[in-house]
């Protein structure tokens, strides 16, 4: 057995690309610490990799919407000085329009997607800046960015899950903590059938195996990136849309409006 690389906590880890996660970072030398709903199924994923990878799995169950089964896992990752990553996966979403969505699912939807991950992501960021080192990986989706493809307060979550992560790298990445935010397009896992659209109903060239998107998010983190979208062919596009954006970001302040507004101010005269 490798010697560890630390303690990797991560949410959402019973199923999907969360399980997937916690196999490969093992198998990486982490020692791994999984949060999710269902105990049983941690259980097995826990006691699977330990079988196969000889390290220290825990388990923690805790519904992430619970403010209490939260203040729980806050208090592991602001406590335990073995942490050293923290995977923010656990999310769910819907492809239901937003006009016909029960506006309680949708606070649902933001609490877990938006609020846990940014509770979780303040409980151990002071830790990783006071010991100079630690990787927050937090999953968002292409819907961050195209947020027509979806339910929009799933978009809107996610693209919060991007700008928050843009945000974390710029003032953090300086003090030896590393951010990525991870992007996946459709994934065959039971996200689809809880959004309400198995995904047996999109092409399948659509469809990534939750295994072949964690291996090319980790080949991402491990290559520097800090957006990592595994489905896009040219990387080339994101570099010129990122290029597009910062331009743009310098000229989004002005102290008069735009001249296609017509609007006269006394200092534009
Ligand atoms: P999944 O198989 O449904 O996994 C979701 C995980 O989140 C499960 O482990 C679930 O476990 C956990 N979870 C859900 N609600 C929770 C709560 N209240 N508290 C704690 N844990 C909770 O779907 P997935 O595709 O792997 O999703 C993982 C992430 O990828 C999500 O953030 C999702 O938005 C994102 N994503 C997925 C796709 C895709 O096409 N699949 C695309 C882009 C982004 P329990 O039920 O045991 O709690």
């Amino acid at each position: 057995m490798s010697a560890s690389k630390g303690t990797a906590l991560i949410t959402g880890a019973s199923s999907g690309i969360g399980a997937v996660y916690a196999d490969r970072l093992a198998k990486r030398g982490y020692d791994l610490i999984l949060v999710a709903r269902n105990e049983a199924r941690l259980k097995d994923v826990a006691a699977r990799l330990a079988s196969t990878t000889g390290r220290s799995i825990t388990i923690l169950p805790a519904d992430l919407n619970d403010r209490a089964a939260l203040a729980k896992v806050e208090a592991v990752l602001k406590e335990n000085p073995a942490i050293t990553m923290l995977v923010n996966n656990a999310g769910f979403g819907s492809a239901v329009p937003l006009l016909q969505s029960d506006i309680g699912k949708m606070v649902e939807m933001i609490d877990l997607n938006v609020t846990a991950l940014t509770r979780l992501t303040y409980a151990v960021a002071p830790a990783f800046v006071s010991r100079g080192k630690g990787t927050i990986i937090n999953i968002s989706s292409i819907v961050g960015v195209a947020p027509e493809l979806l339910n929009g307060v799933y978009g809107g979550s996610k693209a919060y899950v991007l700008a928050f992560s843009q945000s974390l790298q710029h003032e953090l990445a300086d003090k030896g903590v590393r951010i990525q935010a991870v992007l996946p397009g459709a994934t065959a896992t039971e996200f689809w059938d809880i959004a309400g659209l198995p995904h047996s109903n999109l092409p399948a060239s659509w469809v990534m195996s939750a295994e072949a998107m964690v291996d090319a998010s980790l080949v991402g983190l491990d290559s520097g990136e800090i957006v990592t979208i595994p489905a896009l062919q040219d990387g080339n596009d994101w570099t010129k849309y990122e290029a597009d954006r910062k331009v743009l970001s310098g000229k989004l302040s002005n102290v008069s409006p735009a001249p296609r507004y017509g609007v006269k101010t006394a200092e534009a005269v």
